[in-house]
C-alpha cells in the first residue's frame, strides 16, 4: 500500500535534504491493521515536477515491509500526486482556476489531462467527499469542488493524503495501491467508518463556509 506523508517543502528540498532516509515507520499496517512491525524494504525511485522550471526530480520513496502480513508499504511525500508527474501544489492552481505562473504555465498540456480526468470522475468524488465528510455545501462545480475540499482539509497536500487514507481514493482514479491488500471493495464511501473531521487539524476550523 501507499501511505501519503506530511513533507515540509518541494522535491528539491527533500532531495537535497535526503529527507528520503529519515522516513518514520507506520505505526500501524495499512494491510492487515496491525500495530506495526516493519523491516525497511529499499526505496522506488519515481519523478515529480519541479517547484518552478521545466525540470522534473528523481525521487526516492521509502518502503516498508510489514513482518506480519510480508505486505510492502511505500511512503509518498506529500507534495507528490499518487501516479502523476505534476506536483500537488502546481495541480491545485491549475483545478482551482489558476492558468498563469510558471508551474501551470510549464505543464499545461499534462494539467489539461489530469483536469479532464477530474471532470469525468466529478460525480462519483462528490459522492465520495459529500458522504464520507461533514463539508458544508459543498459544490458540484469542479473549480469550486476543488477548492471547498482543499479548504477544509487545510490544502490539496492534505485533501490528497486523507482522502486516499479513508477512501482510498483520489480525484483522479482508485488505485489499488490506496487499499488494504489491493481490494478494491474495502472503502466506500457509504461505508466509511469514521472520521468525520480531518484529523490533520490540531485546532478548531471553519467549515461552514
Ligand atoms: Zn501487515
Amino acid at each position: 500500500m501507499q501511505i501519503i506523508i506530511p513533507i515540509h517543502g518541494g522535491p528539491e528540498d527533500y532531495v537535497r535534504d535526503q529527507a528520503h532516509r529519515r522516513v518514520a515507520r507506520p505505526e500501524v499496517c495499512p494491510n492487515c491493521r496491525e500495530p506495526g512491525q516493519f523491516d525497511c524494504h529499499g526505496y522506488y525511485d519515481r519523478y515529480v515536477s519541479a517547484s518552478k522550471g521545466r525540470d522534473s526530480i528523481l525521487i526516492s520513496v521509502r518502503r516498508f515491509l510489514c513482518q506480519l502480513c510480508r505486505r510492502t508499504t511505500s511512503m509518498l511525500p506529500d507534495f507528490a500526486q499518487p501516479h502523476r508527474l505534476v506536483a500537488t501544489d502546481t495541480v491545485s492552481q491549475y483545478l482551482g482556476g489558476i492558468r498563469s505562473g510558471d508551474g501551470v504555465a510549464t505543464w499545461e498540456h499534462l494539467l489539461e489531462s489530469y483536469e479532464d480526468r477530474f471532470e469525468a470522475r466529478l460525480p462519483e468524488t462528490w459522492h465520495a467527499l459529500s458522504s464520507a465528510y461533514s463539508i458544508r455545501d459543498l459544490s458540484n462545480v469542479a473549480e469550486c469542488m476543488w477548492t471547498g475540499a482543499c479548504q477544509y482539509f487545510g490544502d490539496a497536500r492534505q485533501f490528497t493524503a486523507q482522502f486516499a487514507h479513508d477512501l482510498g481514493m483520489t480525484v483522479f482514479g482508485i488505485y489499488k495501491c490506496h487499499r488494504p491488500m489491493g481490494n478494491l471493495q474495502i472503502h466506500t464511501p457509504d461505508s466509511f467508518p469514521g472520521v468525520r473531521d480531518p484529523p490533520y487539524f490540531a485546532g478548531p476550523h471553519d467549515n461552514t463556509r
